[in-house]
C-alpha cells in the first residue's frame, strides 16, 4: 500500500495523530509480545483507502544533538519513501524557526504532502494558521489530533492525495518492489549501490548538497522495476571522503520501514559481527525479507571456511530468520552480482506468500498430532485451527481455548514446522494466539 509518513519537529503531537488516525486496526496488529511493541507503523484503511502510516517520532532518540539534525536525521529515510507526508506544526506554540528549518527542507524533496496544524482546538490559534501560510506548503488543515477535531476532513484530504490505486497491488508485478541496502560502515553498502545502479548515473547530476539528500533510484532486471529507497546516505558517502563512521541505528531501522526487502551487506574478510547480527534481529522485528550479501569475496582467502563460520553463526544466532539466502559477490569487481537480484525477488515472494486455509489446517492437525500441545496449570491446552491473517511477512493466528497461554517452546515449534512445511525460508514468521471461550 501506499505510504504515508507523519513528520515534523518533536512534541507537535505525530504520535497522537498517528494513533488517531491509525485506530483500532493498530492494536490488533500490535499484539504479539515483543514482536511489534514499540513500533511505528501501521496499515490503516482510510476512507477507503488502504495505506502504511509512518510515525517518524520513534527514530528520534538515536539521531544526532542539534534539533534540526535530529529532526532530518530521523525522517531523510522514512520521507525518501513516503508517496504523502504530513508536516504537522503545533498551532498552539506557532511557527518556530526548527519547523522553517524543517519546511524548506521538507520542501526540497519534492514529495507531495499535507500542512497540519495540530491541537487546533477551540480557537487563539488563528495567527499560527496565517504564518502556516506563510511556510508555502499550500493550506494547513487544522485538526486535533487529540480530541479527534478535523480527523474525517484529514482523512479525505490523505485518501484524495495518495497515488491512483492500483488493482491488486499486492503481488501486482508492476508495482516497484522495494528495496534498500543496510550495513556496518565499510561493509561496501555504497560500492554495492554504485555497482548495481551503474557508475554514470552516480556521478552525474548537481553538485553534492543539493541532491544528497534525493530520495530512491529506480532499477529494473527482467522481471521489473526495483526501486532502491533510502540511497540519500549511501550517495553522501559514495561522493565525500568520510571518517569511518558508526552504526547509525536509527538511519538502519529508517531504511528498513520503507523496504521490503533488504540487502544486509556483510565485509567477509571480516566475517559475521554481533553487528551484522544485530541489524538481521532489527530486519527480523521489522518483518522484512532479507538477503545477505556477503561482499569483498574477491578478498577471502579460505572460501570454504568463511561460508561454513558464516553458516554456523547464522545457525545459531539467527534461527528467527532460518533460511536466509547468503550471496557471495564482490561490489568492487562485480563478480556474482547476477545472482542478488534473483534472490531478492525469490524472498520477495516467499514473504508474500499466502497459504490456503485449508492446506494450513490439514498441516495444523498433523503437527498437533506428531506433538500434543502442554499441559498449562494442569491443563492440556486446546489448539482449534489457524488462519493467515496476512502476508508481508506472513502472520498467521491460532486459535483455541486459553490459546494465548501458549509456552514458547510450543510456538517456536509451530514456527518452524511452517517455516519446513510452507518453504518460508529468510522471512520472519509472525504467529499470534487468540483464546475462544
Ligand atoms: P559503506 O560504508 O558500507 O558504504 O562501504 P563503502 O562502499 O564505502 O566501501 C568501504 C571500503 O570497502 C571501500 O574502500 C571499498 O573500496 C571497499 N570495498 C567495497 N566493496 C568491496 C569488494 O567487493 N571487494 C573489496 N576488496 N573491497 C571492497
Amino acid at each position: 500500500p501506499p505510504v504515508v509518513v507523519i513528520a515534523g519537529r518533536p512534541n507537535v503531537g505525530k504520535s497522537t495523530l498517528f494513533n488517531r488516525l491509525a485506530g483500532r486496526r493498530s492494536a490488533i496488529v500490535a499484539d504479539t509480545p515483543g514482536v511489534t511493541r514499540d513500533r511505528k507503523d501501521a496499515e490503516a484503511m482510510l476512507r477507503g483507502r488502504l495505506c502504511r502510516l509512518v510515525d517518524t517520532a520513534g527514530l528520534e532518540e538515536s539521531a544526532p544533538e542539534t534539533l534540526a539534525g535530529r529532526m532530518r536525521a530521523s525522517s531523510a529515510a522514512a520521507v525518501a519513501g513516503a508517496d504523502l507526508i504530513l508536516f504537522v506544526i503545533d498551532a498552539r506554540a506557532g511557527i518556530t524557526p526548527a519547523d522553517r528549518h524543517f519546511a524548506d527542507w521538507l520542501r526540497r524533496q519534492g514529495r507531495p504532502l499535507l500542512l497540519i496544524a495540530n491541537k487546533a482546538e477551540g480557537r487563539a490559534t488563528e495567527s499560527a494558521l496565517y504564518d502556516a501560510y506563510a511556510l508555502g506548503l499550500g493550506d494547513p488543515l487544522a485538526v486535533s489530533a487529540e480530541h479527534g477535531e478535523g480527523i474525517a476532513d484529514l482523512m479525505r484530504e490523505i485518501a484524495e492525495h495518495l497515488p491512483p490505486e492500483r488493482p491488486d497491488s499486492e503481488g501486482d508485478d508492476s508495482a516497484p518492489l522495494k528495496l534498500a541496502i543496510v550495513g556496518r560502515p565499510n561493509a561496501g553498502k555504497s560500492t554495492l549501490l554504485n555497482r548495481l545502479v551503474g557508475e554514470e548515473r552516480m556521478i552525474t547530476g548537481p553538485e553534492p548538497g543539493l541532491t544528497r539528500d534525493a530520495v530512491a533510484v529506480m532499477l529494473h532486471d527482467n522481471v521489473g522495476p526495483i526501486e532502491l529507497v533510502d540511497t540519500a546516505g549511501l550517495r553522501r558517502r559514495a561522493r565525500i571522503e568520510a571518517p569511518l563512521e558508526k552504526l547509525s541505528v536509527g538511519a538502519t531501522i529508517g531504511a528498513l520501514r520503507m523496504a521490503e526487502v533488504v540487502v544486509l551487506a556483510v565485509d567477509a574478510v571480516e566475517g559475521l559481527h554481533d553487528q551484522d547480527l544485530q541489524i538481521a534481529k532489527l530486519i527480523e522485528r521489522e518483518g522484512r525479507a532479507a538477503v545477505i550479501a556477503l561482499n569483498k569475496w574477491d578478498a577471502v582467502a579460505d572460501r570454504d571456511a568463511a561460508r561454513r563460520a558464516v553458516a554456523d553463526r547464522l545457525e545459531t544466532s539467527l534461527a528467527q530468520m532460518k533460511g536466509i539466502a547468503v550471496v557471495p559477490i564482490s561490489a568492487l569487481t562485480g563478480a556474482g552480482i547476477e545472482r542478488l537480484l534473483p534472490a531478492v525477488r525469490r524472498v520477495h515472494g516467499i514473504w508474500n506468500t499466502r497459504v490456503a486455509t485449508a492446506a494450513l489446517n490439514r498441516w495444523f492437525e498433523g503437527a498437533l498430532a506428531r506433538h500434543t500441545p502442554p499441559l498449562v496449570e494442569g491443563r492440556r491446552l486446546k489448539l482449534r485451527y489457524m488462519t493467515q491473517a496476512k502476508a508481508r511477512p506472513p502472520t498467521f493466528v491460532v486459535f483455541g481455548t486459553r490459546a494465548e497461554q501458549t509456552p514458547e517452546d510450543y510456538r517456536r515449534y509451530l514456527v518452524n514446522g511452517l517455516r519446513d512445511s510452507f518453504d518460508l525460508p529468510g522471512v520472519p514468521i509472525r504467529l499470534q494466539f487468540r483464546g475462544t471461550t
